[in-house]
């Protein structure tokens, strides 16, 4: 339960952590913050409340809220958790969510919806953990990390990615390795690139990349989703405690809220929440609910008393 707590709050504190510096440079945020951010102050170019939900947390919120509720149709109830999201007008949406749900809204079937091959955003693989959390047969959990992608981004890098993610995640809690669990996730998929991705992951050194920039990306971690698995790898590898980590997945730059979420999820499942600092914790805006929420998917998972 700590370990799922851990990685439903890590999502929440790396977003929040990195949605005061979205799209800054790594020089625009070493002049501002020569440490890295370490504290979460909001702001950023959309005005954030400290500690507010943006995207990447609102629509993990989504996916957990179908599993947490029983439906016959896990997807189904997802899609439509994210379309009724999109329709309160949240000020930050990617631009294959909207698409992506909006055909979801013109088909009426979570499984003819998504916005196409083509960019692969990170998008889907920001809101994919909770089915790692929920789901504890493999091959499910597997089609369902795939449908719940392909929702909107259904590339099959972003697919693949979110596969490839959520194995790490399942390893993890069931006591393997960060590196063993990296190689599970990395098993997992048979797509070259994802694959490739993983592999540049095991070989970045964050703390040289938060100091010198010399991230070898291929999008310098604009938002392309294997940039952002990459430096999650990178993260989940890294023997420092999670703040240290986190702190230098957000100093990377760019699109630094997703960045930071995606790493958080794998940090947190890894550390538990124990591991983030409580000054962080106590402006999160989900903060009780995702704990409860842990509470109830722990209590689920075969083994637990
Ligand atoms: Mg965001």
């Amino acid at each position: 339960m700590d370990r799922i707590a851990g990685g439903l709050l890590g999502v929440h504190a790396g977003d929040a952590l990195g949605a005061g510096v979205e799209f800054s440079s790594w020089a625009q945020i070493r002049d501002r913050y020569p440490d890295g951010p370490r504290e979460i102050v909001g702001g950023g170019p959309f005005g954030w409340a400290p500690g507010q939900a943006t995207d990447d947390t609102d629509l993990t919120r989504a996916v957990l809220l179908a599993y947490l509720t029983p439906s016959a149709d896990v997807v189904r109830a997802a899609a439509d958790n994210m379309l009724a999201w999109l329709d309160q007008g949240p000020r930050d949406v990617g631009a294959a969510t909207k698409a992506g749900l909006s055909r979801y809204r013109q088909t009426g079937d979570p499984r003819q919806a998504g916005a196409g091959p083509g960019s692969a955003g990170n998008g889907s693989l920001m809101r994919c953990l909770p089915t790692a959390l929920a789901v504890a047969e493999r091959s499910r959990r597997i089609r369902e990390s795939v449908e719940i992608s392909a929702i909107t981004h259904d590339d099959p890098r972003c697919t693949a990615s979110c596969v490839a993610y959520n194995e790490n995640v399942a390893a993890l809690l069931a006591g393997a390795s960060p590196a063993d669990a990296v190689q599970v996730g990395h098993s997992a998929t048979s797509e070259p690139a994802v694959r490739a991705a993983i592999e540049l992951g095991r070989q970045l050194k964050l703390a040289e990349v938060a100091v010198t920039a010399l991230v070898g990306l291929a999008d310098q971690a604009r938002g392309y989703v294997l940039d952002s698995l990459s430096l999650a790898v990178a993260a989940v590898l890294d023997p420092r405690p999670l703040p240290d980590v986190l702190v230098d997945i957000v100093r990377v730059g760019h699109d630094t809220d997703t960045n930071a979420a995606i790493a958080g999820g794998l940090l947190g499942v890894r550390d538990g929440l124990a591991a983030i600092p409580d000054k962080w914790l106590a402006v999160l805006q989900f903060r009780d609910e995702f704990r409860a929420a842990a509470q109830v998917l722990g209590r689920r998972r075969p083994g637990v008393a």
